[in-house]
């Protein structure tokens, strides 16, 4: 089935403090966030009508703004409320929320002192962010090229739009040549994480996981640690080497697309999906989604 394009949907999306019309919510093709990468955004996943962490990813996309030098003319509070009049005017209650903020038209140039800060927030059903046979089977991750760039040459705590131009072009390359995402490494050559997820590994019954000093410290990240712990599980964050990956069992990513996906393959390196993995996976599912999993306990 063709794919609709995302400009041509049905719906409302909330622009600037009131909700639009779909097809309305349009940019002028001389925007600052266009030519020079000034715009932050934020994933969120609403599960039975509820944004799972809402506050918290607007809480992220003011920092972001703020790290790019720019102000949200929201309060958080306001964009919580917004999220959830987005939800209900689409009559959505499963369903993927993208808040964007950018700079404006007022200005063009490098310097951006004048430009207004637009805010939109849009939502539609996304079931699953990757083939959900592929999922089923394990993830197979290609090693990318290109690297996480150093704190110092980029800001990378911040959801920037920006930062997603080598993830882009990594993950073509590895679609491409038949895998589903790719593993980035960082600027020092450490394991950082995948294009859109962050990455956990399985030794030995103890979980593994890069420590996020220079990519994003999910908020799906920071909860399958959470529920590590509740299980019992030690959970170790530090420097992973490339070369370990043979010594790991399991793998799995993390993150509001993506949720807890295992993989099965990162180049030559082989696991499966165990016990750890898929207790998370179940941990998270019944954490966000309480009647799924009661369903699926009952079922
Ligand atoms: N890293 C990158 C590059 C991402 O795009 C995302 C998704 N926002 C994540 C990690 C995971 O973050 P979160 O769990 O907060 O969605």
């Amino acid at each position: 089935m063709p794919i609709v394009p995302y400009d041509q949907r049905e719906g409302f999306i909330w622009l600037n403090g009131q909700l639009v019309p779909w097809g309305d919510a349009r940019v002028h093709v001389l925007t600052h966030g266009l030519h020079y990468a000034s715009a932050v955004f934020e994933g969120m996943r609403a599960y039975d009508g509820q944004i799972f962490k809402l506050t918290e990813h607007n809480q992220r996309l003011h920092e972001s703004a703020k790290i790019l030098d720019f102000e949200i003319p929201y309060s958080i509070a306001e964009l919580d409320k917004a999220a959830r009049e987005v939800l209900r005017a689409n009559k959505l209650s499963d369903a993927y929320v993208r808040p964007i903020a950018w700079r404006g038209s007022e200005q063009m140039g490098v310097a951006a002192q004048n430009t207004k800060t637009n805010v939109a927030i849009a939502a539609w059903n996304w079931d699953s962010y990757f083939d959900p046979a592929a999922r089923a089977k394990g993830l197979r991750l290609k090693i990318a090229d290109y690297r996480r760039p150093d704190p110092r040459t980029a800001p990378v705590e911040s959801k920037a739009t920006g930062l997603y131009m080598i993830c882009t072009i990594e993950k073509h390359k590895a679609e491409r040549e038949g895998y589903n995402d790719a593993l980035m490494l960082d600027w020092r050559g450490q394991v950082a994480e995948a294009t859109g997820a962050n990455i956990f590994f399985v030794q030995n019954g103890v979980l593994h996981t890069p420590l996020p000093d220079c990519f994003l410290d999910g908020i799906t990240r920071r909860t399958v640690i959470g529920l590590a712990k509740q299980r019992g599980l030690k959970v170790i964050e530090r420097a992973i080497l490339p070369e370990e990956l043979s010594g790991f069992s399991e793998c799995f990513i993390t993150g509001t697309a993506a949720e807890v996906t295992p993989v099965a393959e990162i180049g030559q390196y082989t696991f499966t999906i165990g016990d750890i993995t898929r207790t998370l996976m179940d941990d998270f599912t019944a954490l966000v989604h309480p009647a799924k999993a009661k369903v699926a306990a009952e079922g």
